[in-house]
């Protein structure tokens, strides 16, 4: 099976940007074989994206999206109208979310409804705080918040469902899991919800083969180094190394 790397770009990138970036990105991998790729432009670039990337292979994510399919919801995007741009999914609840803008197990559930019901695919994030790792609560959160995953997904659904595991502490610190604890990590959210799983946390090409190589990581989640094609490229031909094995 091939693995998974999803770009998240956050809020980096103009419409511009972006063109030039994702004309860059499909030169340097065309043909895109044995690998899974995803770039995740902020909502002002999705339509760009897709028209670039068209063809390629290399679909274009949201990175957030609203449950509800229209409404007065001032400043929402709803998952029909990124559906419609040609977006083929959405990112959920990336700890960002969670840390920064309210987001909780409760709205990500419905999110993920939202996002699936439009017939979009789903990346969910979940992971640890560095205090609540030290307070020995890792296992505890991972399960209180997969679980929320799962309840949020019909069996139907499963299919377009992949979990993120991205420990908060490993996020832009340059911090990585080590392979162990990410294996660790991965183990036990499989064991609650049987999809896949991407890596997220510092993920760069240098360390992207021991990540990747582990028997439970199915892809990996590249923030800071997924705004540079060099670099995105490269962890992108590891995973595809890896998935020829
Ligand atoms: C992310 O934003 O999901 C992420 C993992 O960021 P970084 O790779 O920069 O740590």
């Amino acid at each position: 099976v091939a693995q998974l790397i999803a770009g998240n770009w956050k809020m980096f990138k103009t419409a511009k940007e972006t063109i030039s970036f994702c004309s860059a990105l499909r030169a340097r991998l065309e043909p895109v074989e044995g690998v899974d790729v995803v770039v995740c432009p902020p909502y002002t670039s999705l339509d760009e994206a897709v028209g670039v990337l068209a063809g390629s292979g290399i679909e274009v994510f949201a990175q957030n999206a609203h449950w509800a399919a229209e409404g007065a919801y001032t400043g929402e995007v709803s998952p029909p109208m990124l559906a419609e741009l040609g977006v083929t999914g959405s990112l959920v609840a990336h700890s960002e979310r969670r840390q920064l803008l309210a987001e909780t197990d409760e709205s990500a559930a419905q999110r993920i409804g939202g996002v699936l019901d439009a017939g979009l695919r789903v990346i969910a994030c979940v992971g640890e705080t560095e205090v609540e790792r030290e307070a020995g609560e890792t296992e505890a959160v991972l399960r209180r918040q997969v679980e929320a995953v799962r309840a949020a997904v019909e069996a139907g659904d499963r299919p377009r469902l992949t979990v993120a595991y991205e420990p908060v502490w490993a996020i832009g610190t340059g911090r990585t899991a080590t392979p162990e604890q990410a294996e660790e990590a991965h183990a036990l959210i499989r064991g609650i919800l049987d999809v896949p799983i991407l890596y997220g946390g510092s993920v760069k090409p240098e360390n992207a083969e021991e990540l990747l190589s582990q028997p439970d990581v199915d892809g990996a989640l590249v923030g800071g180094a997924s705004l540079d094609v060099e670099s995105f490229a490269s962890i992108c031909e590891t995973a595809a190394s890896l998935s020829r094995l």
